[in-house]
């Protein structure tokens, strides 16, 4: 347990006796849309009814501006355990990220605090769960069908529904798992009603005599907005797979209308009497639509119909389960006593397009997957009924358990405790927010470009920066999104305030291009010294380590002989990359380099190259610096900082860039605390009197040669003997 962590037990155990503070049930889906719940009162409402979510909606409260950071599901679970943006927990995005569980999150902060915690069905960030007592996950996606779990001692193949299994997993915890004397944290989370939608048996004949309502938009042309809404690859009409979406068998017998190469793969995991009762609901009606089609009995707008309906069907058919489970998990915790003293939570990761825009799945920041499901029932604080406008974000949910439970919330947390919202029946304080940030970086799956953006109460602007394109939204005129309006001239000036809204919550935020993390995997010299430093680093041991750009890598080139004689018997870590500004950095420390490495002291010089590739602004490059230290002082609370100036650079004291320099260098100065961050600027020692950089010294005005690194370690010696003491 780290310093903050036992003394945020300590205090805490003053302040409250276990009796007095709240379980928490956390029961979270996947993909989970409004719609597709009847409390929040969709078009689906009577006819795919979620009585066991109702029942929680109305004993507790529902929040209708509930949205998440990113619409995916990595980085939306990685917000709600660290209560902060993608950029800064360093999840952002399925294809690249590692969720780096080395840092901050509030099971850790509960489990510090005396909880027991405990984690049960998907997961879906790659590392091993930390903070927990007990954690039985899916591994990756997981499986609807016989699915496999990983737990601490190995992979388990568990027989039947996968919603099924979570919920008596969880249940199995609430009766036998736990130690009973202490307050609980059960994350519930379900791989429902995630693609491929493969319903539960007992369901399969759910709906089959119910036509669902098509959206207005299922056949949206994507005119009016930003043309990268073209290129997605998310329809129902052209990307829907043959086997794993519309659960034919074999190979596509319509390949001109449905996607090929990818069986149910659910489908193959299943039993024999499994399969039978699968085969008994689907196939009659996939022959004879594969016989209409080719009888040209179905054909163009009608097999685009044909599919949504299959899709729906299937979609809320896995939710039917879920909303069972639930009430099953409700019914225990009646049935056990826990109830009264249990706050329950029901959300989803994001939400889903249920064929608006013609789309299935997520991605983009338009209202149907930008939503996220809220609610919670909380007996004695909650008014039961209670309908909530405020505007909350996933970020708020670890705020919001910390203080459930009475422990303070970490400064570095960027969302807020909903505690009082629940404690005033919905309202929110005066100065609660009005509006959410949004950032989605790209993915290879469904070529939805990246795109960031703003929404207020009524208006919601997007930037894609692949087109450089603006679109705006007036969500009170256009509650479809079906006309972006930044170019009506009637909208000039509500453009110019939104692009004002966007930049304060970029800088609220700490968004900007020296902060969001960004790796250099396309070169192969950087991506195969980041994986052998990752190596290193996790061999342990280091009592020094070095975190820089070129200037620290040149340690391994001009100036080896003096780090052989300085550092050698200090076991120290070279972690200088050649190139790298503060974003790059961020991302090598979140993604393996940090892995096993407690040092006593780091050594930190980045930002020459923030100044010298992009003449970046010198506070956003400090704040790349900043987020440097406080990720360092998060992960080793222990260990010391010792925070160089960035080196001079240029010939003349007036040259840009060493003007530039200069400035960051004054914003750094100020990051120190005199004992944990130490300030060190040696900028003096490489120059004349007159401020001259010399050839000698720095031959390309940039970078040390030989003796310049004997002058760094020099300097820098009496520094790190007091601090590494
Ligand atoms: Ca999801």
């Amino acid at each position: 347990m780290n310093r903050l962590l036992a003394l945020m037990a300590a205090a805490f155990g003053l302040a409250a006796s276990a009796a007095e503070r709240p379980n928490l049930v956390f029961i979270f889906s996947d993909d989970h849309a409004l719609d597709a719940i009847s409390a929040y009162g969709g078009p689906l409402k009577d006819l795919a009814p979620t009585p066991n979510l109702d029942r929680l909606a109305s004993q507790g409260a529902l929040f209708t501006r509930s949205y998440c950071t990113n619409s995916i599901c990595g980085p939306s679970r990685a917000a709600i355990l660290t209560g902060k943006h993608n950029h800064l927990n360093g999840f952002q995005d399925n294809d690249n990220s590692t969720f780096d569980g080395s840092q901050t999150t509030f099971p850790k902060l509960l489990r510090a605090a005396g909880y027991q915690t405990a984690l049960i069905g998907k997961w879906h960030l790659v590392s091993q769960p930390q903070g927990f007592d007990h954690w039985e996950i899916l591994p990756g996606q997981g499986s609807y069908y016989n699915p496999n779990f990983i737990t601490p001692d190995g992979s388990v193949h568990r027989k039947g529904y996968c919603t099924d299994i979570v919920t008596d997993l969880a249940i199995d915890w609430l009766e036998k798992g736990r130690d009973k004397s202490k307050p609980f944290v059960l994350m519930c989370q379900h791989k429902a009603p995630h693609r491929n939608w493969s319903p539960a048996i007992r369901h399969l004949d759910l709906f089959d005599d119910v036509t669902f309502p098509e959206p207005d938009s299922l056949f949206d042309d994507y005119s009016g907005r930003d043309e990268s809404l073209k290129k997605q690859e998310m329809t129902i009409a052209r990307h829907m797979y043959w086997g794993h979406d519309m659960k034919f068998h074999g190979p596509s017998q319509l390949p001109e209308h449905f996607l090929d190469g990818l069986p149910n793969g659910e489908y193959q995991r299943m039993s024999p009497e499994q399969k039978k009762a699968w085969d008994k609901a689907y196939e009659s009606e996939n022959q004879a639509f594969i016989a209409a089609v080719k009888a040209g009995k179905i054909q163009g707008d009608d097999i685009t119909r044909w599919k949504f309906q299959r899709y729906i069907k299937d979609y809320l058919r896995c939710i039917r389960a879920v909303d069972e489970n639930v009430g099953r998990l409700l019914d225990h915790l009646d049935k056990s006593g826990l109830a009264e003293n249990t706050v329950v939570i029901y959300s989803s990761d994001q939400g889903f397009y249920l064929g608006e825009h013609g789309w299935y799945d997520k991605r983009w920041m338009f209202e149907e997957s930008l939503a996220m499901p809220f609610m919670v029932r909380w007996p004695g604080v909650i008014r039961p009924g209670t309908r909530s406008e405020a505007m909350i974000q996933n970020i708020d949910y670890a705020p919001t358990f910390l203080e459930m439970a009475g422990l303070p919330v970490p400064a570095a947390m960027q969302g807020r405790s909903l505690v009082p919202v629940f404690k005033a029946s919905g309202t929110a304080p005066e100065d609660w927010r009005d509006a959410i940030y949004y950032a989605y970086t790209g993915e290879g799956t469904h070529r939805v470009a990246a795109h960031d953006g703003v929404r207020t109460e009524r208006y919601k602007l997007m930037y894609f920066p692949g087109t450089k394109t603006w679109n705006l939204f007036d969500l009170e005129k256009d509650p479809g999104e079906m006309k972006s309006v930044h170019a009506d001239p009637a909208y000039a000036q509500v453009l110019e305030e939104m692009k004002g809204r966007y930049a304060e919550l970029r800088k609220q935020y700490l968004v900007s291009a020296a902060t969001v993390p960004a790796h250099r995997k396309n070169e192969a010299w950087w991506k195969q010294r980041h994986e052998a430093k990752a190596a290193e680093a996790r061999r342990g041991g280091h009592e020094v380590v070095f975190i820089g750009d070129s200037i620290t890598q040149g340690w391994e080139g001009p100036g080896k002989a003096v780090w052989d004689r300085f550092y050698g018997k200090r076991k120290a870590l070279n972690l200088g990359f050649s190139g790298d500004r503060t974003e790059h950095v961020l991302w090598r420390l979140m993604n393996g380099e940090m892995e096993n490495v407690d040092p006593k002291l780091f050594v930190l010089m980045i930002g020459t190259n923030n100044t010298g590739h992009r003449q970046d602004d010198p506070a956003d490059t400090a704040l790349g610096v900043k987020l440097i230290i406080d990720l360092l002082r998060d992960r080793c609370p222990e260990a010391k900082i010792l925070l160089l100036g960035v080196f001079p650079r240029d010939e003349k004291p007036d040259g840009r860039l060493r003007q530039i320099n200069d400035a960051v260098n004054s914003r750094l100065s100020t990051y120190a605390d005199g004992t944990q961050v130490r300030w060190l600027d040696l900028s003096g020692k490489f120059l004349t009197d007159h401020g001259i950089l010399t050839r000698e010294v720095m031959p390309d005005f940039l970078h040390p040669k030989g003796p310049g690194y004997q002058i760094w370690a020099d300097a820098m010696e009496p520094v790190m003997v007091e601090m590494l003491k």
